[in-house]
């Protein structure tokens, strides 16, 4: 029981490695809030949980919207006491368009999620881990954290953009007891990557993608104590795909 006594925040929780991460930490004895927009998919998650006798409950929230982060955040506060693990995994890929395929609304809409999320989810918890003198922070990103190709112009910048954040948050707050450090999976088995081509896999020396569960026991590993001492890092859970690039 790796995160017992923990409360986890997790943004993007209904789905894919999202999903597999609630689920992980409930596993590991943490109580888990799920913020999602699908309703339907968070219901059915938290009842897969209790199943297990683990605990959740499901916030609906767009991370593009302060208030409805602010809500989610207030849920669990009053829900659960207090909140421990803040972990960002919503995120939208841009189908790989260049800059010169991609419009200006896209790209906007693309930052909103990928990037403004994880800061204005940052900011609704900061206060609550200052206070507490602990809090520990988790970034998605991608192989597209590291190089150009896994995404296209928007999803490449944000994901680079999202390492900056992360870095700088342990820069700013790691003296204060903040863990900030973010995970870059390469090509892993979910909605987002529906249709891989096979191509692809070949470039990764694993010879095959991921699973949610390989990299929510990563996330595990990094909400809990045992790695205090890892600090505004990007980790990398690819297969190898990277090394040859
Ligand atoms: P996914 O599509 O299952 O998960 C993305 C989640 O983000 C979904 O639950 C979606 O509902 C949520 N989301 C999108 N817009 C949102 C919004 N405005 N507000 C709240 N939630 C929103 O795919 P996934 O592969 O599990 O992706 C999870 C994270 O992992 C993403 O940040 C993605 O960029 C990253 N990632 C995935 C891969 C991969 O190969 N699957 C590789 C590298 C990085």
């Amino acid at each position: 029981m790796k995160l017992e006594g923990k409360v986890a925040l997790l943004f993007g929780g209904t789905s894919g490695i999202g999903e597999a991460t609630a689920k992980a930490f409930a596993q590991e004895g943490a109580k888990v809030m799920i913020s999602g927009r699908d309703d339907q998919d968070g219901k059915r998650i938290v009842n897969e949980i209790k199943q297990k006798k683990g605990t959740a409950m499901f916030v609906q929230a767009d991370v593009t919207k302060s208030e409805e982060i602010d809500k989610a955040v207030e849920k669990t506060l009053s829900e659960y006491g207090t909140v421990d693990v803040l972990y960002n995994g919503a995120g939208i890929h841009d189908s790989y368009a260049n800059a010169l395929e991609t419009t200006e609304t896209e790209y906007e809409k693309l930052m909103a999620v990928n990037v403004k999320g994880p800061f204005l989810a940052t900011k609704a918890v900061l206060d609550h881990f200052l206070k507490k003198g602990k809090g520990t922070i988790i970034n998605v990103g991608s192989q597209a954290t590291f190089v150009a190709g896994p995404g296209g112009s928007a999803y490449v910048t944000s994901k680079h953009a999202l390492d900056g954040f992360t870095k700088q948050l342990a820069y700013d707050f790691g003296q204060k007891g903040i863990k900030a450090n973010l995970i870059a999976p390469g090509f892993v088995e979910t909605p987002m990557t529906e249709g891989i081509n096979e191509e692809r896999l070949d470039d990764i020396p694993a010879k095959r993608a991921g699973k949610p569960e390989e990299v929510a026991a990563l996330a595990v590993f990094l909400a809990s104590d045992e790695s205090d001492y890892i600090q505004g890092t990007s980790v990398k859970i690819d297969g190898g795909w990277t090394v040859g690039r």
